[in-house]
C-alpha cells in the first residue's frame, strides 16, 4: 500500500477480548459499513443490530440517550444539538395541523414563541395560562380539543411550582399529552408521575460546565419511535462530540447537582434574612407559596435562587454589576454561579397581566448557583447587596 492510500486507510487497532476502555471511546465517525451488501440491508430494514450514518443513530450518540431514558425513569430518549431543538422537534413532532396547544405565561419564552411564531404557520394555536390557574386548566381542556399540555417545574425565574399530578391527570382526562420540561428540577426528579414526555435542555444541569449545547427527549417507546423517525429528517441529533461531553458531565451529575442545591439554599436562606431583600423565591424556603408541594414532588430544590431587591432596577443593576464570582449570563446548572438582572428576565412580548403573572417585578434578580464554595459565594453576594443598598 502506498503511503498516499495508507492514511486513508490506517492499521485497525482494535482491542483483545477482555481488554476494554474504562472510558468508552467517542465514535467520532459518520459512516459505518458492513461486509456485505446484506447484512447492510438486514441493518437499515431493522432486522439486524448496527450503525450506518450518524444521523440517524451512532453508538456514543445511543450510550447517551439508553442513560438518560435510565435516569429520568423511562423506555427511551431521543437526542439534539439543542434544548430548543428538543422542544421544537417533539412539539413538531406530535402535533398536527390545526391543533390546539395550552402553555404556561411562567415557561421558558422560546417554547412559547416556537409555538406563537413558527407552529402558527401550521395551524397550531396556543392558549397561555398561569401555571397557578388549575381551574382555567380545567376549563380549557373541556372547552377545547387540546392536543399537549406543556408546563415546567420550578418555573423561570421564580421558581413556581407546578402541580404535576393534577396537570398530568387534567390532561389525560381531555385527551391531551403531559410535556414537561424538566430541565431545572433534573433528570433525577418527577419521574414518579404520568408525565408522557420530558424534555431537557441537557446545557445545565446534565453537561454543567458550559461547553456543550445538548437536548433530549425522553418518553416511552411508542411516543420516542415516530419522534426518531421525524430527527432522521429534521437532522437534528446530536453530534457524537457533544455526546461524549454530556457523558462525561453526567459522571459528576448526582455530585454536582447536591452541591448545588445544598449551597442554593443556603444563599435562599442568607437573602431571606437580608433587610436590602423584599423577597426570596426558592421552593426549599419555608415561606415558599408552595414549598409543601416542592416538598412532594421533588428530592431537592435545585440551583436557581431568585429574588426581589427593595431597590428595584437600579438597585438590582448596581448589584449584578458589583457581583465578583458570578457571571452576569444566561443559563443555568452550570459549575460556575451565574446572575442575570430584571432587564434580562423581562418577556416584553407578554401583555402587563402576563407580565404581572410572570412575577418578574423591577428589582427581580436570578441567580444559578454553581458548585464554589458557600463561604465564598455568600461574602460576594454580601459585597454587591452593601453596594446596591448605598
Ligand atoms: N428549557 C429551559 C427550561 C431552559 O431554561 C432552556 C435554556 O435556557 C431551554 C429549554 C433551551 O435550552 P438550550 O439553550 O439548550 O437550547
Amino acid at each position: 500500500m502506498r503511503k498516499r492510500t495508507r492514511v486513508n486507510h490506517p492499521p485497525p487497532v482494535g482491542l483483545p477480548p477482555g481488554n476494554r476502555a474504562l472510558v468508552d471511546p467517542i465514535y467520532q465517525s459518520v459512516k459505518f459499513e458492513f461486509a456485505s451488501v446484506g447484512e447492510t440491508l438486514k441493518s437499515q430494514r431493522g432486522e439486524a443490530p448496527g450503525f450506518s450514518y450518524s444521523r440517524v443513530s451512532n453508538p456514543t450518540v445511543r450510550q447517551l440517550e439508553r442513560v438518560l431514558a435510565e435516569l429520568q425513569g423511562r423506555d427511551d430518549a431521543v437526542v439534539t444539538g439543542s434544548g430548543m431543538a428538543a422542544t421544537a422537534g417533539a412539539l413538531l413532532s406530535m402535533l398536527r395541523q390545526g391543533d390546539h396547544v395550552l402553555g404556561f405565561v411562567e415557561t421558558y419564552a422560546p417554547t412559547r414563541r416556537f409555538v406563537q411564531r413558527i407552529l402558527s404557520r401550521y395551524g397550531v394555536s396556543l392558549t397561555l395560562l398561569s401555571i397557578e390557574d388549575l381551574d382555567g386548566v380545567e376549563r380549557t381542556l373541556a372547552a377545547r380539543p387540546t392536543r399537549a399540555v406543556v408546563f415546567e417545574s420550578p418555573t423561570n425565574p421564580v421558581t413556581k411550582i407546578a402541580d404535576i399530578a393534577r396537570l398530568t391527570e387534567l390532561a389525560h382526562r381531555h385527551g391531551a399529552l403531559a410535556v414537561l420540561d424538566n430541565t431545572f428540577a433534573g433528570l433525577h426528579n418527577h419521574g414518579q408521575y404520568e408525565v408522557d414526555l420530558y424534555l431537557h435542555s441537557l446545557t445545565k444541569f446534565a453537561s454543567g460546565h458550559s461547553d456543550v449545547l445538548a437536548g433530549a427527549i425522553i418518553g416511552r417507546a411508542e411516543l420516542i419511535r415516530p419522534i426518531r423517525q421525524d430527527h432522521i429528517l429534521l437532522g437534528s441529533l446530536l453530534d457524537p462530540h457533544a455526546a461524549f461531553l454530556v457523558l462525561r458531565g453526567l459522571k459528576t451529575y448526582f455530585l454536582r447537582y447536591r452541591a448545588i442545591a445544598e449551597t442554593a439554599q443556603t444563599v435562599a436562606e442568607f437573602l431571606a434574612e437580608h433587610p436590602a431583600v423584599a423577597r426570596v423565591h426558592y421552593p426549599g424556603l419555608a415561606t415558599h407559596p408552595q414549598n409543601a408541594l416542592a416538598r412532594k414532588q421533588m428530592q431537592d430544590f435545585g440551583g436557581v435562587v431568585a429574588f426581589d431587591l427593595a431597590g428595584g432596577e437600579r438597585a438590582a443593576t448596581v448589584f449584578c454589576e458589583a457581583l465578583e464570582l458570578f457571571g452576569l449570563t444566561a443559563s443555568v446548572g452550570s459549575t460556575e454561579s451565574l446572575v442575570m438582572a430584571p432587564q434580562m428576565l423581562r418577556a416584553r412580548d407578554l401583555t402587563a397581566e402576563q407580565q404581572r403573572i410572570s412575577g418578574v417585578v423591577d428589582g427581580t434578580v436570578r441567580l444559578s448557583i454553581g458548585i464554589e464554595d458557600a463561604d465564598d459565594l455568600i461574602a460576594d453576594l454580601t459585597q454587591a447587596l452593601e453596594r446596591a443598598g448605598r
